[in-house]
């Protein structure tokens, strides 16, 4: 079970797909007219929700199933600009750096607007090596780091296990990211929700926007079983799920879920816990405030396939088990799979669309708690003042178009 504010939402409703997953017909009014009508209430839309909330706008945030329980309650946390980088990531780069410095700011920012705690911890992130082709591999990994400008340590073994005494002896190198901090979120999600309400804006749960209204060329609004709400701009932010309510308006995006398997450990005084997140080439482990240690991820073309498997369990056991012994004793908490929302080149796409009035933030991958704060800046600068920030420029939807299948409509549209 998850427990989310004073709600608690089985494991097994938060597997299924928001489609399968939605309750009844939204029960809280669809307002006629809105400045900023927003698809999608996992983190990024409900971060850009808030921010243009406490600009004063008006703003309604839709989400079909609950607020938060597409991929977003599925994530660990980790805000890890310096360890996921590797080559090809460059693109990104500048923005996840952004992004992560922005954190704090937006932690300050969002505690004070709602009163919650989100469990942000600033250990850093441990990326341990256990033999020597994994050092190797490793210290290819920091070279690149480096020349990426990235803040790394490199540690040896003995070095690594001062850090993190828990660690294997085999432990034979490690690098050490100060800057890749983390948050917990089934705090953020309640703390958004909280926040965008104390600001004046709508979250509208159990509602399924079915199509993205147009006229004259240009978007005004979106459809719900509950009726329309018109908007001065609205902004796509439905995850994994955004490429049906474009398909409609002759758009058509390489999005695709990636699966990612994890499960949650309940440490105690006699299993001990690690002090930061550590990486290995198989899992990543994450101590959280309240004594769970996240255990992450898979990686698994599956489609929307939500299934927890045997395979998925044994990868991730077999790798906690290999790195930290102790883990033996703990108990299993909770198992669950989400579903990234994946890009062909793995970047998120964040802007303008061949649609006037609509925007998207869709497509973070694995990094849609990190670039939360960064995208709910990108889109407020977007919709306050028409450009691009300077680091968002290369991850417009331009650079991933491809003809769609279906003809250009006009006018209001449906899907699903
Ligand atoms: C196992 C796992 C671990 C991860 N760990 C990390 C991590 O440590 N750090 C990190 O930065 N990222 C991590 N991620 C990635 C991160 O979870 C995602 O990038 C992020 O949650 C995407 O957020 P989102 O708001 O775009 O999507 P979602 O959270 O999926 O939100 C989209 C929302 O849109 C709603 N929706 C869909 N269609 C409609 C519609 N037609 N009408 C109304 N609403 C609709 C859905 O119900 C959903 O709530 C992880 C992902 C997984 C699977």
């Amino acid at each position: 079970m998850v427990l989310f504010e004073d709600r608690v939402i089985p494991i097994g409703e938060r597997l299924k797909p928001p489609a399968e997953a939605a309750g009844p017909i939204a029960s809280q009014p669809v307002p006629e007219r809105v400045d900023a009508a927003i698809i999608g209430g996992g983190i990024i839309g409900l971060s850009i929700g808030w921010r243009l909330a406490a600009r004063g706008m008006t703003v309604a945030v839709f989400d079909r199933a609950l607020a938060g329980a597409g991929t977003t309650l599925a994530a660990t946390g980790m805000l890890a600009a310096a360890a996921e980088h590797e080559p090809g990531g460059e693109a990104l780069l500048p923005f996840a750096l952004d992004s992560q410095r922005r954190w704090p700011a937006f932690r300050d920012a969002l505690e004070a607007d709602s009163g919650i705690g989100i469990d942000y911890r600033a250990e850093g992130t441990l990326v341990a090596a256990q033999n020597r082709d994994e050092v190797a591999r490793l210290r290819f990994r920091y070279d690149h780091q480096q020349r990426s400008g990235l803040r790394v340590e490199w540690l040896n073994g003995t070095e690594a296990r001062r850090r993190e005494p828990g660690l294997r002896a085999s432990v034979a190198g490690g690098i050490f990211c100060p800057d890749d901090h983390q948050v917990d979120p089934r705090l953020i999600v309640p703390a958004l929700v909280r926040a965008l309400r104390k600001r004046g804006g709508h979250l509208i749960e159990n509602a399924t926007v079915t199509g993205i209204e147009a006229s004259a060329g240009r978007a005004t609004g979106v459809t719900t079983q509950n009726g329309v709400c018109h908007a001065g701009t609205v902004v796509l932010a439905a995850g994994v799920w955004s490429a049906d309510l474009l398909r409609p308006h002759g758009i058509d995006i390489p999005l695709r879920p990636l699966r990612g398997q994890a499960l949650a450990l309940r440490t105690t005084r006699q299993t001990g816990t690690l002090s930061h997140i550590v990486w290995t080439e198989q899992i990543h482990l994450a101590p959280k405030g309240d004594g769970r240690l996240i255990v992450g991820a898979t990686m698994e073309e599956t489609g929307f396939n939500s299934a927890v498997t045997a395979g998925g369990m044994l990868a991730l056991l077999e790798g906690v088990h290999r790195i930290f012994p102790s883990s033996e004793e703990m108990e299993i908490e909770a198992i669950w799979s989400g579903f990234r929302p994946t890009t062909d080149d793995d970047a998120p796409i964040l802007g303008n669309t061949p649609l006037p009035g609509l925007l998207i933030a869709t497509g973070h991958h694995r990094n849609g708690i990190l670039l939360a704060p960064g995208t709910a800046a990108a889109i407020e600068e977007m919709v306050t003042t028409g450009r691009a920030m300077e680091t968002t420029a290369a991850l417009e939807l331009g650079r991933l178009l491809r003809p769609s299948p279906i003809p250009h409509v006009t006018g209001a549209t449906a899907c699903n």
